[in-house]
């Protein structure tokens, strides 16, 4: 059983649409009649969390298989820093690339338990391509409003399951065209009754518990929780519901402390790290100079949960710029065998850099968000290659390349 309640004000109310609080228009949060989180064995990945998820019956969940991705410790990068106890959850082997496959999967299964027509969404990439799957797997449609300069290979992983999808003009680069492109999605959806599916707990609360889901396993392979937790931020939404889920842990008597979560944004687009350092709420800033795909948001709208979970776990915000986070992609490949995108590669960056300044210990278990697959951004992909050259050879001089 699962009601709604405002993360800001005192309302509560049985299971509703709405994305917003009636009462003060804050974002709103899904709350269970009993903290403890009953696991079903029976079922496979996040569904094993079912009775502990915004749906009334678990047997119409749509799944691809996500979840219960591996938690690999750090077998070289973290030795190499001072720090042993470096842990990778690694979402990248998610259905479709990314963890965003744990939202579309609870989003598509509750559209289906709405009786809902089809969904629309806004996305740089990873999120499109994870709606747009589990929708082609329950047979609905949907509409995908991205950025003009998404990623390619994103926006072809995506058109590939079906969906319409439109670039809207100056999306991720203006904060008063993000504001607009949202108001007006959620304007389209009322009327045509279709789900709007954006991937941040200001937009689709029940959706985004699907995230928590990553903290509710980490718990379980580790057998306790990490002391710091680093994760990618973009619209804010993957870090609060990995704080929520690790809150529920603990509230389930599953762990006895919690752990700090760090918000990890590019030097470039940093709405949440420039408000942190000041101590004041997060404003939209002015232009993206990050190049990093799935983290250029001007206008984050979860970022007021994030800063209430940085505040609450004793964490903080760090930002890093693009050619430290390349940098860590690329030893994540050649040092570790993971081959992951930048934005979740941007993790690594950061634990090196607090490394560096002293504001992570030596002997603290850490654990990173790697958020999605390598292959989702084939320009990061070639950058990363390019110093390397492939040499043509003859058949006959194969023995001649041992020096
Ligand atoms: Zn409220």
């Amino acid at each position: 059983m699962f009601s709604l309640a405002c993360t800001v004000c005192e309302w509560q109310g049985a299971d509703a649409d709405l994305s917003a609080c009636p009462a003060c228009g804050a974002i709103l949060g899904v709350r269970y009649a009993s903290p403890a989180i009953a696991v079903n064995s029976a079922r496979p990945g996040l569904w094993r969390f079912a009775a502990h998820l915004p749906v009334r019956d678990a047997s119409n969940a749509v799944s691809l298989g996500e979840g219960n991705t591996p938690l690999l410790r750090a077998a070289q990068v973290g030795e190499a820093i001072g720090l042993p106890e470096l842990y990778f959850k690694m979402e990248s082997a998610n259905p479709t690339g990314s963890y965003k496959d744990r939202i579309a999967a609870v989003g598509i299964t509750r559209l289906r338990e709405l009786g809902k027509r089809a969904w629309a969404a806004t996305s740089s990439g990873n999120a499109g391509a994870a709606i747009a799957a589990y929708g082609a797997r329950a047979g609905v449609t949907g509409y995908l409003f991205t950025l003009e300069k998404a990623a390619r290979a994103k926006i072809a992983q995506i058109l590939t399951y079906g969906p319409a999808v439109y670039a809207v003009e100056r999306l991720g680069y203006d904060p008063a065209v993000e504001k607009a492109t949202w108001r007006n999605i959620r304007q389209l959806c009322a009327a045509q009754n279709w789900l709007m599916l954006v991937t941040a707990h200001a937009f689709s609360p029940h959706a985004m518990e699907g995230v928590k889901t990553i903290s509710y396993e980490v718990c379980q392979q580790l057998d306790a929780p990490p002391d710091v937790v680093y994760a990618p931020v973009g619209g804010g939404g993957l870090l609060s519901a990995s704080w929520k889920g690790f809150v529920e842990a603990h509230a389930a008597g599953w762990i006895d402390r919690l752990p700090r979560m760090v918000a990890v944004q590019p030097a470039g687009c940093d709405a949440i790290t420039q408000a942190w350092r000041e101590g004041r709420p997060v404003r939209p800033i002015d232009g993206c100079d990050s190049a990093i795909s799935g983290l250029q948001l001007t206008a984050p709208p979860d970022g007021d949960l994030v800063l209430a979970a940085l505040r609450a776990s004793g964490g903080w915000a760090v930002s890093t710029p693009d050619v430290a986070t390349y940098a860590a992609q690329a030893d994540l490949a050649a040092h570790e065998g993971l081959f992951v995108e930048p934005a979740a590669a941007i993790t690594l960056a950061a634990v090196r850099a607090d490394r560096a300044s002293g504001r992570l210990r030596g002997d603290e278990r850490v654990a990173c968000w790697l958020t999605g697959s390598g292959f989702k951004d084939a320009s990061a992909v070639e950058r990363m290659a390019a110093a390397r050259a492939v040499t043509l050879i003859r058949a006959e001089e194969i023995e001649n390349v041992v020096d």
